[in-house]
């Protein structure tokens, strides 16, 4: 069965780029230079542009980027991070991935980010880092937050995965850390034509150390000064995410549009996101709640809609992630179980849009 709408299209929301994406794989043949050329070089600094930063290293992907701003920092084996209970496993794997001790701390239920009151508590002496979240598109409440790291003298990293362009108090994320860890993969809301990621940081030390991680430790060919990786942002890659680049705030107004429509026309049988003007959310995904999401689901695929579940099975719960599947983590646990991922790409129209919420407002419990 076909959808009528599809949760996502890539092939759809790439449509407007393709001219500009074959004359420059055209350009890239030409140049044949395919590995940490000039896309790169000028994808790092137009990102950087953007967020009004200096230092900009790009990488193979988000996973690695969280990965390397982690390395960078030298911590010790055992070294505890603090990290939100619900969000994508990435973020918890890249800990563990290097000898470090996650330690996750509950979101605020309205916000689905990480509960900055209960940060605090988890804080030991053995806490080195804090590793937000901004989840779904909306920043954490990042004062509380900078005050705690302040304090406490702990490093601030920014999975910013799902928040390209998306401001707390009117500072992009990515801005607030020590690192801000950044995702190119296809359905983001910056979307590569692969794998792709960036890092943003803030100092010049850490900057040659990132640039060396990627790179085999390597900054001069066969000189190597660290145990370094093959993370390197791939050129064509870069080439293609430099022509999406300055439609970002315009992919990111489009998925506003539509999350509007839902916020005014959905029914209050439906838990929405909570609306706030110190967030500027940028609906990498749209999410609401409901206690019988399951069935929800199964009815909007009847109607030919395609959702989403983001996500199904909370981390600590993971077969991958054994020793915390005894951990409880109730508030995590309900939005695990009742939250669904409605279409809001840049793909999809505001006619889709009305199509969705009518079918949503005619379910009948
Ligand atoms: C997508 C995502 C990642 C991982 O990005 P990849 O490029 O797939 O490695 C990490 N964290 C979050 C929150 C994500 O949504």
């Amino acid at each position: 069965m076909s959808l009528t709408i599809p949760y996502e299209n890539l092939k759809t929301l790439n449509r407007p780029f393709e001219a500009a994406f074959k004359q420059k794989f055209t350009d890239f043949l030409d140049a044949g230079w395919y590995i940490l050329g000039k896309e790169v070089t000028k994808f790092e600094e137009e990102f950087g542009d953007y967020h009004n930063e200096q230092y900009v290293v790009g990488v193979a992907n988000g996973l690695d980027a969280l990965i390397l701003s982690l390395k960078a920092c030298d911590f010790k084996d055992g070294d505890e991070i603090i990290v939100p209970s619900n969000t994508y496993i990435a973020t918890i794997l890249s800990i563990v991935h290097c000898g470090l001790v996650p330690v996750l701390v509950e979101p605020d239920i309205n916000t689905y980010n990480i509960d900055p009151q209960k940060i605090e508590d988890a804080v030991t002496e053995r806490t080195v880092a804090i590793m937000v979240v901004h989840l779904y598109g909306q920043c954490c409440e990042m004062d509380p937050i900078l005050s705690i790291c302040k304090n406490k003298n702990l490093k601030l990293i920014e999975d910013c995965a799902q928040a390209h362009g998306a401001t707390y108090k009117g500072k992009l994320a990515g801005t607030f850390g020590d690192f801000g860890a950044f995702s190119f993969y296809p359905t983001k809301n910056l979307g590569a034509l692969g794998d792709a990621g960036a890092l943003i940081c803030k100092s010049e030390k850490h900057y040659q150390k990132l640039r060396q991680l990627r790179n085999y430790g390597s900054e001069k060919k066969y000189h190597n000064e660290i145990v370094g990786y093959n993370s390197r942002l791939d050129e064509i890659q870069a080439a293609f995410l430099r022509i999406k680049l300055p439609y970002l705030n315009e992919i990111n107004l489009h998925k506003k549009k539509l999350a509007a429509i839902y916020l005014s026309e959905l029914s209050d049988n439906f838990i929405k996101p909570v609306v706030n003007n110190d967030f500027s959310n940028v609906y990498h995904i749209f999410n609401i709640r409901h206690p019988e999401r399951d069935r929800l689901k199964a009815y909007l695929l009847e109607n030919r809609i395609g959702t989403e579940i983001h996500y199904p099975i909370a981390p600590h719960k993971q077969k991958a992630l054994k020793f915390m599947n005894h951990l409880n983590y109730p508030v995590s646990t309900e939005i695990h179980n009742t939250t669904l991922s409605l279409p809001c790409s840049f793909a999809h129209t505001v006619e889709d849009i009305h199509y969705v919420v009518e079918t949503l407002n005619n379910f009948i419990l």
